[in-house]
């Protein structure tokens, strides 16, 4: 049979767009290990978990035999003012690098919130309201998070609460105006509104915040306000299920030509769009059907899967939140100040650091002046401003094209292009006037925060 012709972009229909979340746990023999209530140890429940979060998020939470659930229509509805995403032929890098690898990229930047995840945090919206809840709370770094969720609340008409990093909340406040504009209130964290925010600013004045400082702030108060419960816009089970349609349309694409990727290649923070785009490829390599290569990027300044250690750990700074079995740098970790990449959380996913621990998959970090510098080529010659998030698998999709170019590898890549940059352009200046630096934690610093590791003997 004569090779199709690939386009530039190969778009699905409508009708192509999932009807089913795939649920890449039911594959796994090795489950990843449940979160434990930090009082007790014992695995949490779902009515340990019910002042926290949304009842029918906690089931898809603790659901790891199903492997297919049913997105609602409301949510398929709203995936369709912004889905398909494209699979798009990087083409024009291709010959830019004169490899004979084949590179495609799925963009996920076609939103207004400009990243991956509004697709979980609609349907967390819409499960909260279906709940008849009031509202939610959440926290959120960087900002991608806080505006998706402002979205989806705003679609269903919830309150939403945002505990904004206080450094973002000062160095972005375009991303602030455009959380307001879609009716959020946005509180920089710490804050003065929570006990454990004042407890921490009490330990820790004139500190910039952490994201783990914003989950244990938007965690009190949704445990606080009656009609409130808490969202988190990755590392979960929940979050990682609903970005199975990130993956679930990269491979309906592939399929539809007949292509078979050798690498898949994405960017790693908690872990939501790599394991939503690996999943259903995932899937086949649990089920022994195909073998991929598949890589999780991180930044060299928080190296959770690197160096990090597989143990329980806190998700949030006030060890306020069950523990979770992860990768973990420790929930004290703070990433140095000059890194500017986002990807900044302390852990990891419990399902990939699972996978990662047995051998499904592997994991690089790189540096942020050579991820930046992946950007810059990426943007001038594939036209799209990429997040800094995203450019970490960029430059990873980039260093295994020219690998083919020294060995002749026809390999076909394929990496998550997760959201657009238009909001980082501080970190962007940084580069263009060369005084972006590149940090790399020491072995002792990494140790100070493993030392400080809850003692759980599972
Ligand atoms: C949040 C974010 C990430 C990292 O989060 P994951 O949960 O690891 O996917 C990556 N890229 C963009 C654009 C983001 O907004």
């Amino acid at each position: 049979m004569a090779e199709k012709k690939i386009p530039y972009k190969i778009y699905l229909n409508e009708d192509e767009i999932p009807k089913q979340w795939y649920n890449v746990r039911a594959d796994m023999q090795n489950k990843p290990a449940p979160l434990l209530n930090p009082g007790t140890l014992e695995p949490m429940s779902f009515d340990d978990l019910r002042p926290v979060f949304c009842d029918e998020l906690i089931k898809q939470e603790l659901d790891d035999q199903t492997a297919y659930i049913d997105i609602p229509e409301e949510i398929q509805n709203f995936y369709k003012m912004y889905r398909p995403a494209p699979l798009v032929r990087a083409y024009c890098l291709e010959e830019k690098l004169r490899t004979p690898a084949k590179i495609y990229y799925k963009f996920e930047g076609n939103n207004t919130s400009g990243s991956h995840k509004l697709n979980s945090a609609i349907a967390q919206a819409y499960y909260a309201k279906k709940q008849g809840l009031k509202g939610v709370t959440t926290e959120t770094g960087a900002g991608q998070w806080g505006t998706a969720l402002s979205m989806a609340c705003s679609y269903f008409d919830l309150d939403c609460k945002v505990y904004m990093v206080k450094v973002s909340y000062e160095q972005k406040p375009f991303r602030r105006e455009v959380m307001r504009t879609y009716g959020a209130s946005v509180t920089p964290s710490p804050s003065d509104t929570t006990n454990v925010g004042r407890k921490i600013l009490e330990k820790y004045p004139g500190t910039t915040g952490s994201l783990g400082c914003a989950i244990s702030e938007a965690v009190e108060v949704a445990t606080s306000h009656e009609g409130y419960r808490y969202v988190l816009g990755s590392v979960l089970n929940q979050v990682l299920l609903h970005q199975s349609v990130i993956g679930l349309e990269t491979k309906t694409a592939l399929d539809k030509y007949g292509i078979e990727p050798d690498i898949i290649i994405g960017c790693a923070g908690g872990g939501s769009n790599l394991g939503g785009l690996i999943s259903p490829f995932m899937g086949e390599k649990l089920r022994g059907e195909k073998n991929y290569d598949i890589v999780a990027v991180e930044p060299a300044s928080c190296p959770s899967f690197t160096r990090g250690k597989f143990a329980y750990d806190f998700c949030d700074t006030g060890m306020v939140c069950p523990l979770a079995k992860m990768y973990t740098l420790g929930s004290g970790f703070i990433p140095s100040a000059n890194h500017a990449g986002g990807l900044r959380f302390h852990g990891m996913s419990s399902t990939l650091s699972q996978l990662y621990h047995d051998g499904y998959m592997r994991a690089v970090s790189v540096e942020q002046t050579a991820v930046f510098e992946a950007a810059e080529q990426f943007a001038r010659i594939e036209g799209i401003l990429p997040a800094p998030e995203s450019s970490h698998a960029i430059r990873v999709a980039i260093d295994e094209a020219l690998k083919c170019k020294e060995t002749g590898e026809e390999k076909t890549i394929v990496f998550g292009l997760t959201g657009t940059g238009y909001f980082d352009l501080v970190a962007y200046q940084k580069y263009n006037d060369g005084v972006m630096s590149d940090y790399i934690p020491t072995d002792e610093e990494l140790q100070k925060s493993f030392d400080e590791l809850p003692k759980v003997d599972k």
